[in-house]
Formats: structure tokens, sequence, C-alpha cells
């Protein structure tokens, strides 16, 4: 019962009855338009037959009253030698019936057939004899057969008289034929309706097949299976399209759940080394540390490394807070030549300490616009502090500052050991770090969030953020700010050619 009720409400079957149920119509139309044409043609035929049949009577009837007597009778003319003749003569008195003005018919002009369709009477007789044109009626025999009557008059010679003159012909061939039409169409429309709904059947079910497809795809993918695709049918249609856009989602799906996989191994690790480190300190200590100083040597350790984990969660925290829009810019008028001198000024230092050439070039005296300048301040140190740990001894970095058009541009470029081609479109993503043999050796260890924080802080504003590197020339970073902010929702990530990244926001 359940599955009968599932077969009615599925989209296949309402397909296919919505389809025979309006062949179906189109179908009784047609009949109905055929049938009346049909009835109407077999009238007229007969009306022909039966309006020949009286120009011949007129021709050979006359109403004649011997001379010297009262009475008036019709004489017919026709020639019996002539097989013709007799012939049209034995049809109009097959269905005769001759009536004075009174309705009396006479004798022998009234066939046994008019005489069973049963004689008019007085009124009609007057009724035909007093109207200029011929009156057309059916009648029925005792059986049931229709004829075709036609009534009208003759009048004598002299003028002084009118004989009712009623001729006919039996219409009961044509509607057999009618009845026939109407058995046929009867007999033959529940099939069609069958066949109809078989062929809607069968079609809907082979178009829907790639729905159906879709939907037992849909059933199996979980987390763990999203390499499932459908096959496209390559046919172009609509269904197809369903199908790419099908797959496109789901492949879209993968790369989030992938993301968001590699995301918690990474949150794990990260988490997990330091506290791997402080457990095994504080373990040591409580084994080993007979003095004091030894315990102070062990907890000041321990706490750098707590120091640490909390500076993760820190940063993990404010940036999915920041990604999930529960930081709001505070935003102000600014002038961003001012903001990125102070802080190009504060990494003099550490730049010096690392031999490096940090300079500011401004190519505009004022940039002012409308910012959020703790955030600002934060993008742009951590591209210094990245141009910095990356750049090796001897190499420059050059921050500029300029307009393109509502833009403000600001480009951070540094000669330091560039980032392969294949890492750079993933810079931008959190924990993401190159791992080459000279990273791993590197000292300062970094997060691998910075560059999210520039991705979300440059989104936040509305801009873009591009990436340029060439391994061991050297990396820039060229960020469009609009001067008078407005926020888009989504990042977009734009494929550059090789050796190129840009994040639009
Ligand atoms: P991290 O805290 O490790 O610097 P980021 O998100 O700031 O994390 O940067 C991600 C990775 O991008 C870095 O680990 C580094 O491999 C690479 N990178 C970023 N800036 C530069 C640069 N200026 N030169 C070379 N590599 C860079």
């Amino acid at each position: 019962m359940a599955q009968r009720k599932h077969i009615a409400r599925s989209l296949r079957f309402t397909l296919s009855a919505v389809y025979t149920g309006l062949f179906t119509l189109l179908l009784l139309g047609v009949m109905l338009l055929f049938r009346n044409n049909l009835a109407t043609n077999l009238d007229v035929q007969a009306r022909d037959d039966i309006q020949q049949s009286w120009d011949v009577l007129k021709s050979n009837l006359r109403i004649e009253h011997d001379p010297g007597q009262p009475n008036y009778h019709p004489v017919w003319f026709f020639d019996t030698g002539d097989p013709d003749e007799a012939n049209a003569e034995a049809r109009i008195r097959s269905v005769l019936a001759i009536a004075d003005e009174q309705g009396k018919p006479v004798p022998e002009n009234l066939s046994s057939t008019y005489e069973s369709l049963g004689m008019d009477s007085p009124a009609q007789v007057k009724r035909v004899l007093a109207s200029n044109q011929a009156i057309w009626l059916s009648k029925k025999d005792p059986e049931g057969l229709p004829y075709l009557i036609r009534q009208s008059y003759v009048t004598s010679e002299d003028r002084s008289r009118k004989y009712f003159v009623a001729i006919g012909k039996s219409f009961a061939e044509s509607a057999a034929l009618l009845r026939q039409f109407d058995y046929l169409c009867l007999a033959l429309l529940p099939l069609v309706i069958v066949l109809c709904f078989l062929t809607g059947w069968i079609f809907t079910g082979r178009s829907l097949t790639p729905v159906l497809q879709i939907a037992q795809a849909a059933q199996h993918i979980s987390g763990s299976n999203l390499s499932l695709r459908i096959p496209s049918r390559r046919t172009g249609d609509e269904l197809d399209y369903l199908v790419d856009t099908f797959n496109q989602m789901i492949e879209r799906l993968e790369i989030n759940f992938n993301q968001v996989r590699q995301f918690s191994t990474d949150v794990s690790h990260e988490l997990r080394t330091p506290i791997t480190i402080v457990r095994g300190q504080l373990e040591v200590a409580l084994l080993t540390a007979n003095t004091a100083e030894q315990y102070r040597d062990a907890i000041v350790d321990s706490l750098q490394d707590i120091e640490r984990l909390s500076q993760i969660v820190r940063a993990l925290l404010l940036l999915s807070q920041a990604e999930t829009g529960q930081v709001i810019l505070q935003k102000q008028s600014l002038d961003l030549v001012e903001v990125s001198e102070g802080i190009v000024d504060q990494f003099q230092i550490p730049a010096e300490g690392a031999s490096l050439d940090l300079k500011f070039l401004p190519k505009v005296l004022r940039c002012p616009g409308e910012f959020d300048r703790i955030q600002i301040e934060r993008m742009l140190s951590n591209l210094l502090s990245n141009a910095i740990k990356f750049t090796p001894a001897g190499g420059s970095i050059c921050v500029t500052l300029g307009l393109d058009g509502d833009n403000a541009e600001i480009v951070v470029e540094d000669t330091g050991q560039g980032i392969p081609p294949e890492h750079l479109p993933l810079i931008f993503d959190r924990f993401y770090r190159v791992r080459g043999k000279e990273e791993q050796a590197s000292p300062e260890k970094g997060l691998g969030l910075g560059l999210s924080f520039v991705s979300w802080i440059v989104r936040a504003h509305g801009g873009t953020v591009e990436a340029r590197s060439e391994k061991g020339k050297g990396t820039s970073f060229r960020i469009l700010l609009p001067r008078h902010g407005n926020s888009v929702d989504e990042p977009r990530v734009h494929e550059l050619p090789s050796g190129e990244a840009m994040r639009q926001l």
C-alpha cells in the first residue's frame, strides 16, 4: 500500500499521467471534430440526394383536375419504359406522402414506409403549405431507424390548389456509420490511454534515470567518500547540467572537507608538540631536579612553551572569530602613509639585526581613507616579519605605497628565498608553511597563521591580495584596499599563472 502510494506520488507517475491526460484530451477533441465533420457531410449528402429527387419529382408530378369535375388529383408523368426514370420514380415513391389542404393523404400516394413513420397532422400540413421554404425534419420508424424528410408543396397548374408533398430517405446507413465510428473510438480510447501511459512511463523513466543516479550517489556520499562522481552522459541537456553542477558541488565539498581535515590535523599537531615538551620537562624535573634552582629552570622552560601554546590558541580563536564575522572592523579616517611609515620604523631594528636593508618608498604624500588602524598594522607587521624571516642576510625589503584608481596599493617586496610555485596558492591557508629543507632548519618557526590574518584583514576591507614569487629571487605581496571601503562576504581565490597567487576578498 505504502509502495503504491509512493509510486502514485513519484515524479515519473505524475509526468506520465499528465502526458496521458493531455494526449487523451487532445485525442478526444480530434475525434469529436472528426465525428462532427462526418455527421455534417452525411447530412449534406442525404439532403443533396433528397433535393435531387425533389427536382425530379417537380418535373414529373402535376396536380390536375378532370374537366367539369371539382376534384383535383396528382398525376405522375414518369416514362416507366426508361429504366432511369423508373428507378427515380421507385426511389421517390419509397418514402412519399401527398396530402390535400386538409391534411388528408391521397391513398395511392402514401407509401407504406411513410405511413409507418406516421402521417403528419393537419396542422403540420397547413404549416408546410403556408411556408415558402421546404421544411426538413427527421422521423423514426417503429424499429427506431431514422429517416430524413423534406416537406413542401406542389401547386396545381391553375394555382388554385396546393398539395402537401413529403419525400425522404433512410438515414440508417449514415447512422450506422456514425455508430461504428463511436464504437471504434470507445474501443481505441482505452488502448491509446494505456499505450500512452506506458510510453510516457518508459520515456520519463529514462529521462529521470540521471536524477535517480544523483539521488543514489548522494545517499552514498559521506565525509569519507567524497571522491564519488556521477558519470556525465555528455548529451548537453538540462540533466547533464544538473549532473555537472552536482559533481562540481561535491568537488568543492571535497576540497573544503580536506581543508577542514588538514586543519584539524594541523591544530592537533601544533598543540600536541608544546604539551609533550612541557610534560617531558616537568617529568624530568620531578625525577631529577634536586635544588630549587633546577625546579625554577624547569618551570621557566615550561612557561615559555605554555606561552607558545596560548599564543596559538589566542591566534586561532581570533582568526575563527574574525572569519565568522564576530570581529567588527573599527574603521576611522587614517593616512596610510603615516601608518605604514610607523610600522616600517618599528621593524628597522629587527631588520638591522638580520643585516637587511628595509626601505619605505611612498609614491604619494598622503593616502587618506577609512581603515581599521589595528588590523592594518597587524597586516603590515605580518608581511614584514615574514619578509625578515625568509630573507637571508644582505638582502633588502621594500614597502611602497601608491594609488590604483580609488584603491590604496601597498606592495611589500623582498629579495628572499621565494616560494616554490606549487606552494604559492596555499600560503594563505591556516597553518600552511612551506616545508623545504632550509625552512625546517629555520630557527624561528612560525605558526602558519600570519598570512591567514592578512587574507582576512584584506577581505574585511573589501580588497585583494596578490602574491608573486620566484624561488631564490624574492617575493612580493601586492594589496589593493578600497579607500572608502566596502566589505565583501566570501573570499574568492583566483588562479594566476605559475609564480602568482591572489585572493580576492
Ligand atoms: P608563518 O607564521 O609560518 O610565517 P604565514 O602564514 O605568515 O605563516 O606564512 C605561511 C608560509 O608562507 C610561511 O611559512 C612561508 O613558508 C611562506 N612565506 C610567507 N611569506 C614569505 C616570504 N616573504 N618569503 C618566503 N616565504 C614566505
